[in-house]
């Protein structure tokens, strides 16, 4: 331990540093003067005055009353109450404006102050210490947090969003009126996020909520759109997306976002697939006598000389199997909707399913090769006519996209618990970055061969949307220029 002695320090050292602190003064307990005793160099400047101005004077001579100061930050109601209290007494914001030199004009300026009493030796109050901590930035960097944050919810209320906000740690839910309202509540109404997780239609929930949560967790988004049920037991359809944010070790911590009601937009999109189905479902009568027709002329006429004929009924076949593929087409649309899926499932031997398929595509496509040996019977519980338009997709797409006169193989086989139905191509192929989308909603590989082969991107859609709700697997396995397999399982019954 150093023995050295202690520095000198100048006499008037504790006026020195008193003077040199920032937003320092003193004044005299003496009610109702305060007479003032000393003031920080800071402080003259933050005041705009001078020691010999303000030395000696009443706080109050010099600093007069301002009005605008409510009870608890008015001055001299706070040094009274420090008198009165023996206890310091804190002031975390006001205003007072300061006279900004350079710019010759008052600036508006915000201020944090304490008032901590000094005790003569008989315990009284002598003087106050008052020190001021400018604190301008924070307040206006507040201000314009809580401005943002008001237009923002002005944008999304014009827009009829409601926003909300879920701390996943502590599952503590946060969201503007707007929300009880879409669920069909009195705007001021509280509602939790049990309520409305209760609201979502059930299958919606399985089958769409908690996917998306958990790719939310991945992806760090989300969108989705599911049907609620209103407290008054109508239907409606609600569209929410956002944000999912993680804290620095990547774990989620919050999920944010809005979320639109959407029933009139789906009510309408509704009543258009009704229309798109009635009249696809018209058009088919129609078209299969004509088609019944055109058959009957090409067999009547097969014999015939005449080449002109021959091959325009071939072309009129053509152009009519093209039309039922659209129409077959404009009814899958108007499936499109979450929950118009619905199964109905029965036990039926697959193999016979295919067989079936086959030879109604082998009418309908004559030019095409395609081979099925059907193993030991396969029983399995499923939708029987929705599982058939999954293989008639997979083998009308075979045929789509691979040259007249190709080998087409469909295979179905049994693996453990399951069965797995495969039919393969040789066709155009499938690139690997077009593979991961096909089965999304309206996907079509873009290419100039595409061009002139007609669809809509919406079978292998569907047949995902079936499959899933068989609890199976849909796959592709593809080379481009080589040809494809498309597959899919299904479990078996125990
Ligand atoms: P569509 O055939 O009506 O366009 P799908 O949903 O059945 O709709 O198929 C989506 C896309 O996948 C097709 O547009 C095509 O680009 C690609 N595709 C499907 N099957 C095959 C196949 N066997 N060979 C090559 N591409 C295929």
């Amino acid at each position: 331990m150093s023995t050295g002695s202690l520095p000198v320090l100048p006499e008037n050292i504790f006026q020195i540093v008193f003077e040199k602190s920032p937003g320092s003064l003193l004044v005299k307990a003496d009610l109702p003067h305060f007479t003032i005793v000393a003031a920080s160099d800071s402080y003259l400047e933050i005041t705009a005055s001078s020691r010999k101005d303000i030395l000696g004077k009443g706080f109050f001579e010099v600093f007069p009353d301002d009005e605008k100061f409510d009870e608890d930050t008015n001055a001299r109601y706070v040094f009274t109450k420090v008198v009165e209290t023996g206890e310091a007494i804190e002031v975390p914001t006001y205003r007072f404006d300061v006279y900004n030199k350079s710019k010759k004009q008052d600036e508006i300026r915000y201020w944090s102050c304490c008032n901590t009493p000094i005790l003569n030796p008989d315990r009284k109050v002598a003087y106050i210490l008052n020190t001021v901590v400018d604190i301008t930035d924070e307040v206006k960097a507040r201000e314009a947090a809580l401005e943002s944050e008001s237009r923002l919810r002005l944008a999304a209320e014009a827009a009829e969003f409601a926003t909300w906000d879920l701390n996943l740690l502590n599952q503590t839910f946060i969201y503007s009126p707007r929300l009880s309202e879409i669920f069909g509540h009195p705007p001021e109404t509280v509602i939790t996020l049990d309520d409305i997780r209760k609201q979502v239609n059930k299958d919606d929930m399985q089958n769409i909520v908690v996917k998306a949560y958990e790719q939310a967790l991945k992806l760090g988004n989300y969108l989705y759109e599911v049907r609620i049920n209103w407290p008054d037991g109508s239907l409606h359809w609600i569209k929410t997306q956002g944000l999912v944010i993680k804290d620095k070790e990547g774990q989620p911590v919050r999920m944010l976002g809005t979320i639109l009601d959407t029933t009139e937009t789906k009510r309408d999109e509704i009543r258009k697939n009704d229309f798109i189905a009635m009249a696809s479902h018209e058009l088919k009568t129609p078209l299969t006598s004509l088609k019944a027709y055109i058959q009957l002329l090409a067999k009547k006429l097969a014999s015939s000389d005449d080449g002109f004929v021959i091959n325009s009924l071939d072309k009129a076949g053509i152009q009519i199997n093209k039309m039922t593929d659209l129409i077959y087409g404009f009814l899958d649309l108007s499936k499109l909707e979450p929950g118009m899926l619905q199964l109905v499932k029965e036990d039926f031997e697959i193999n016979k399913l295919i067989s079936d398929c086959l030879a109604e595509m082998k009418l309908t496509h004559p030019g095409h090769i395609i081979n099925f040996e059907p193993q030991k019977n396969i029983i399995v519980k499923a939708d029987r006519e929705k599982i058939g338009q999954v293989i008639t997709n997979f083998l009308s797409n075979a045929i789509k996209y691979s040259n007249k006169g190709c080998t087409i193989i469909i295979s179905c086989k049994k693996t453990g618990s399951n069965v797995t139905v495969s039919v393969t191509d040789k066709g155009i192929g499938i690139k690997p970055k077009d593979q991961e989308k096909l089965f999304q909603r309206f996907y079509r590989v873009e290419s100039e061969r595409m061009k002139n082969i007609s669809g809509f991107g919406i079978g292998l859609y569907l047949a995902n949307e079936i499959i899933q709700l068989h609890k199976g697997e849909i796959g592709v396995e593809s080379a481009e220029g080589k040809g494809s397999t498309f597959y899919f399982s299904l479990p078996l019954p125990d």
